[in-house]
């Protein structure tokens, strides 16, 4: 076992992400030289749990930690108040308590809840992640960003609350299905567009085949964002959200029926329209973004009628404007993205008509 380590820090946190190939048999060993305490619970979902409990909880049992494994239903569904309070009831009556830590077994939805029972149990207890999808490995595991879904909207109860620890084992993608794989890769080309333009030229000439090094590289790009400003206050993280806006208003309007991925990568082709009209982003540019998204079958045109009116109406609600002015998150230059704030909803109208 050979694991990539790679330190985040920032004001307040510290911790690693180790990345490689059979980690997660090795999960005891590796937690074991980072905690001493030993009650846990593991918090997975069906898919995740039939796929890796045994390994994780053998590795740990082996180390003499005392896992209580708890299991809930995938999808988006589970990530709400009711399933956060069945999940603590499960930890109490098991007798953990404040002494005892976390440990999410999945992908994002895993990550967001058992990250958010963490912050809430007994007043905030470690978080250890073993992330299952690579959307979760390069993406949601990193930043301490936890939190549930309420009917009003999407992650909006929730607490920063950073892991103790992030494994990622590169084997755990062996089974995970191509529409899923490709949800990861939405990130992966947001993270290239807005920190790392030789990366994107990487994926286009398929150099990187080495996936631990693909998420190891975009741990490093997210952890370093995230170290600047963890709480989003000063605008830094703010570029995370490139090719969020629009892509989240049609993840609205299309009823949360099209994967997040899909429709971030549909913002992200607005989202270098409106760069090219505001920041001087070149056409060839937002060209290779087009080729690389299909590359990896990602969409670039909306495929089905969804109302443009509903797109707007969504586009009005988003959080990340103050006071009706729109913080928009452009890239002048492919690898270098930035706030502006001279974005119209006009723009937004033109950029989203084009697709
Ligand atoms: P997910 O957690 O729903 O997992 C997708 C599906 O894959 C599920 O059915 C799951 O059971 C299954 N699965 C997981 N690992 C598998 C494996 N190795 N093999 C086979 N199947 C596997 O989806 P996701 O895309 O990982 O995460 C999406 C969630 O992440 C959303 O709720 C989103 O809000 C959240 N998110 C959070 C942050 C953050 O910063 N906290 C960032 C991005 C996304």
């Amino acid at each position: 076992m050979k694991s990539e380590k790679i330190d985040i820090s920032g004001k307040g946190f510290r911790y690693q992400a180790l990345v490689g190939a059979g980690l997660m048999e090795k999960a005891g060993e590796l937690i074991r030289e980072r905690v001493a305490i030993s009650d846990c619970a593991i918090i997975a979902d069906e898919n995740s749990a039939r796929l890796f409990e045994a390994p994780v909880r053998n590795s740990l049992v082996e180390q003499g930690f005392q896992p209580l494994t708890i299991v809930i239903s995938p999808g988006e569904n589970s990530k709400s108040l009711k399933v956060v309070e069945q999940i603590c009831d499960k930890m109490i009556t098991a007798n953990l308590d404040r002494t005892s830590f976390i440990l999410g077994l999945g992908g994002g939805v895993i990550g967001d809840i058992s990250g958010f029972v963490a912050s809430i149990f007994h007043r905030g207890i470690p978080h250890i992640q073993i992330p299952t999808t690579l959307l979760a490995m390069i993406d949601s595991a990193i930043g301490g960003k936890t939190g549930v879904n309420v009917k009003l909207g999407k992650n909006l109860i929730g607490a920063f609350h950073h892991p103790s620890l992030v494994i990622a084992d590169v084997d755990a993608l062996d089974s995970l299905p191509p529409q899923e794989l490709r949800q990861g890769y939405a990130e992966i080309i947001k993270h290239g567009i807005i920190r790392d333009a030789e990366m994107l030229r990487h994926l286009r000439d398929r150099k990187t085949t080495d996936c631990a090094k693909l998420i190891c590289r975009n741990i490093t790009i997210k952890a370093q964002i995230v170290s600047k400003d963890d709480r989003e206050v000063s605008g830094e993280r703010a570029v995370l959200n490139f090719g969020h806006t629009i892509g989240h208003a049609i993840e609205r309007a299309a009823n949360f029926e099209v994967p997040h991925g899909d429709c971030v990568s549909l913002g992200m082709v607005a989202a270098c329209h409106v760069s090219m009209k505001r920041a001087g982003l070149s056409a060839a540019e937002r060209d290779q973004v087009v080729e690389l998204l299909q590359k990896f079958d990602l969409p670039t045109q909306l495929l089905r009628e969804i109302p443009p009116r509903q797109i707007f109406e969504a586009i009005r609600r988003d959080k990340k404007f103050e006071r009706g002015q729109i913080r928009f998150i452009v890239v002048p230059k492919l690898g270098r993205a930035c706030v502006s704030r001279e974005v119209t909803m006009e723009d937004l109208r033109e950029a989203t008509a084009q697709l």
